[in-house]
């Protein structure tokens, strides 16, 4: 086992009831690597991701995460789910809380840590996400761009070795898109290893050291963005890219 591999998935298979989601995915993702998914709306991306983090359970296969194979009915999956930040659509932050109590509530509960120390270090991370001013705020009176930067830095105050973001700019007005990709891109650069569900082509440019298409439960085509972009070699991929781009 590579100890740069951060993600392997092998042979994995997914289904819902009768319906095949996943079919035989293989993937691997080294650490500081970022990895964008695309492809068409019911392709498999989110059931892959929610694999990777253990919300659906697969039929069958290998997840290995950090150099650990995770066997679902035997590991503690939270200790797994605490290495792997995820950021939705919807933001999902708990609207009865401020922004800061919002940040401190995993790691004080889920990780133990001092209420102070996290609240040092929540500090620091709405600073690093421009929201410095906003501690104390209520979500509901944030843009939604603002909401999705505190669920983003949500998810690193616990530390995750691993960012999912699943579409983490579909619901927002297309002037905040560029705050939100501008903060991902931030993580890019200081080495996270991040799997980013994206229709935001342009920034998948950018930012993946790899793109991966997926098509009806398959790993249909994946390479560099320029390989997958520039000189798509599946018939699949180039329709989906016309549809797109
Ligand atoms: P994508 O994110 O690429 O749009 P999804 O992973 O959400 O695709 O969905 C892939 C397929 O799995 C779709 O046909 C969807 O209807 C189905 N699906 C997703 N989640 C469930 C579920 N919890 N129960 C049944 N079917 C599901
Ligand atoms: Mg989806």
């Amino acid at each position: 086992m590579n100890t740069m591999e951060m993600i392997r998935v092998n042979n994995l298979n997914k289904s819902f009831g009768n319906l095949q989601v996943l079919k035989d995915i293989n993937l691997t993702v080294k650490e500081r690597e970022v990895v964008v998914l695309v492809g068409a709306s019911g392709s498999g991306k989110s059931t892959l991701l929610r694999c990777l983090n253990f919300l659906e359970l697969k039929n069958s296969g290998h997840i290995i995460i950090d150099g650990e194979r995770i066997e679902q009915n035997t590991h503690d999956l939270n200790t797994i789910r605490k290495k792997i930040g995820m950021v939705f659509q919807h933001f999902n932050l708990f609207p009865h809380m401020t922004v800061l109590q919002n940040i401190i509530e995993a790691p004080t509960h889920v990780k133990r840590k001092s209420k102070q120390q996290a609240v040092s270090e929540g500090k620091v991370l709405l600073g690093k996400v421009g929201l410095g001013d906003k501690l104390h705020v209520y979500p509901s009176t944030l843009s939604g761009g603002q909401q999705q930067r505190v669920a983003i830095a949500r998810a690193l105050a616990m530390n995750p070795k691993v960012m999912l973001f699943d579409e983490p700019t579909s619901a927002l007005d297309p002037e905040l898109v560029g705050e939100v990709l501008g903060t991902i891109k931030e993580l890019a650069k200081e080495g996270m290893t991040m799997v980013i569900v994206t229709h935001e082509m342009g920034f998948a440019r950018e930012v993946a050291d790899w793109v991966i298409y997926m098509h009806e439960g398959r790993i249909v085509e994946a390479g560099t963005p320029k390989e997958v972009f520039d000189y798509p070699q599946e018939l699949r991929t180039q329709a989906f890219l016309s549809s797109v781009l």
